[in-house]
């Protein structure tokens, strides 16, 4: 079984049975070892064991009551998936709504959008699906022609955060919850730290109360959660998960950090509980004592475009100040992908170079074109893109794959890198397709 997720980092699991009785029940066979917990679970203990925990996380910081209005944000990713479904079972009286952003990301937000209306079928829970395209005018896609090119989870999450607060205030939600886990939190707070960005590592506690009147507080139900644990509960509950990967994530720094604790937890099966421990204790209320003699309290008030906070003296929030770039972005003279027709046409620029993605490719490339596969591309680009340098200047790289999902994170990076690069638009079959089309049309008798 394989799983990708967003951000780019791919997982491979396979749930198999230990051949050793379940820790808890003694009856089944257990397929899940916690090292940290030094429990060997079958699937059914392990979902309760998941499910308890949140429940306990959830009573344990006070994070909602049986009164709140509760807004999930379901990406369709192994979290929020399991978020969903484990606060369902763990509280099923609350008053719960789903939310999902289709924020337009090319071969990816549709198929999370079927996975999130799939889910919420399941669990009969209210889904809200915004869709940015059709209510704001513009997609995340767009932000590739602005400076924040290379720097698309920033303007995501931005743009996130602001819809998500603004859509459960609509919805009449006190509470906002998300799917970030222990890795995000210990991950995030490494890197925070090592920047000096003191402000973020506070953001990263359990729950966050608003910060105008009218907005829902955020919660983190899954804090104590490991995030391979996520993985294990949505595949052992075959619960609806994506796919495929964003085409816009990169390691950042967070998967950085979050690497080096994977591997330090080879050694202390426990470090990222005793982090986060140390964290919430310790660093958290030391970092508050100390705020208000090192800076002024920063002034929250609503911005003056949307109504969701900010504390930015020009009054805008993040998202809107992001926004105002779309207007003076001009559309790139080259289009991110190309038509079939246009390949089977031969109207594209000459001379251009076939760049064949696909895993398969690797000694077998299509005729004519460059084997150029694509995962060991998309985890390091900079380093990978120096075997097409000789091309840079003088080619047009049209990136193919079977469906044009992989082809297009690849064609995206290699612009970012300064390469012309298209995707072919639906890839080989879309290609395959057309050719039989045209074949077909050419057979069929002229009309006299
Ligand atoms: Fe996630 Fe970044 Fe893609 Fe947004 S752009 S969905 S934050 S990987
Ligand atoms: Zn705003």
């Amino acid at each position: 079984m394989q799983y990708a997720k967003c951000g780019g980092v791919r997982y491979q699991v396979r749930l198999e049975p230990l051949g050793v009785p379940c820790s808890e029940c003694r009856q089944e066979e257990a397929v899940v070892h916690l090292r940290y917990a030094r429990k060997r679970l079958c699937a059914a203990c392990f979902s309760d064991f998941f499910v308890r925990r949140v429940q306990r996380t959830v009573e344990r910081y006070r994070m909602f009551g049986p009164r709140d209005r509760v807004a999930v944000a379901v990406s369709g990713g192994k979290d929020s998936v399991a978020l969903l479904h484990a606060l369902r079972r763990a509280f099923p009286e609350q008053d719960l709504v789903a939310i999902y952003l289709n924020l337009g990301i090319a071969y990816y937000s549709d198929h999370l959008e079927q996975k999130v209306r799939d889910l919420a079928r399941q669990l009969e829970v209210p889904l809200v699906v915004y869709n940015l395209a059709q209510e704001e005018g513009y997609r995340i896609d767009d932000f590739l022609a602005t400076r924040y090119r290379n720097k698309m989870c920033s303007v995501c999450g931005a743009i996130k955060r602001q819809l998500f607060s603004k859509l459960a205030r609509e919805q009449g939600a006190t509470v906002v919850a998300t799917g970030h886990n222990l890795d995000d939190t210990v991950g995030t707070m490494l890197s925070a730290f090592f920047a000096g960005d003191f402000e973020s590592i506070q953001r990263l506690k359990p729950v966050l109360p608003p910060l105008i009147p009218g907005q829902a507080r955020k919660v983190k139900p899954l804090i104590h959660t490991p995030e391979i644990e996520d993985l294990y509960y949505v595949l052992l509950n075959r619960l609806p998960v994506q796919e495929c990967s964003c085409p816009h994530g990169l390691g950042s720094s967070v998967h950085r950090y979050k690497d080096l604790l994977d591997q330090m937890e080879q050694q202390n099966p426990n470090v990222k509980h005793q982090l986060l421990a140390v964290f919430l204790k310790k660093f958290v209320p030391l970092l508050e004592q100390q705020q208000p003699r090192e800076a002024e309290p920063l002034s929250v008030q609503p911005c003056v475009r949307c109504g969701e906070p900010t504390s930015s003296p020009d009054g805008l929030c993040a998202k809107c100040r992001r926004v105002d770039l779309l207007k003076h972005a001009r559309p790139p003279s080259l289009p991110l992908e190309i038509e079939p027709e246009d390949l089977l046409d031969g109207t594209l620029p000459q001379p251009y170079l076939l760049l064949d993605v696909r895993a398969e490719a690797d000694g077998h490339p299509l005729p004519d074109a460059v084997a150029f596969p694509a995962e060991p591309f998309l985890q390091d680009p900079r380093r990978r893109a120096r075997a097409l340098k000789r091309w840079k200047r003088s080619h047009l790289l049209v990136v193919v794959c079977d469906t044009g999902r992989t082809s297009y994170a690849v064609a995206v990076k290699l612009r970012n890198l300064g390469f012309r690069a298209v995707n072919l638009k639906g890839g080989l079959q879309a290609l395959e397709k057309a050719r039989r089309l045209r074949d077909l049309a050419q057979r069929l008798p002229k009309p006299s």
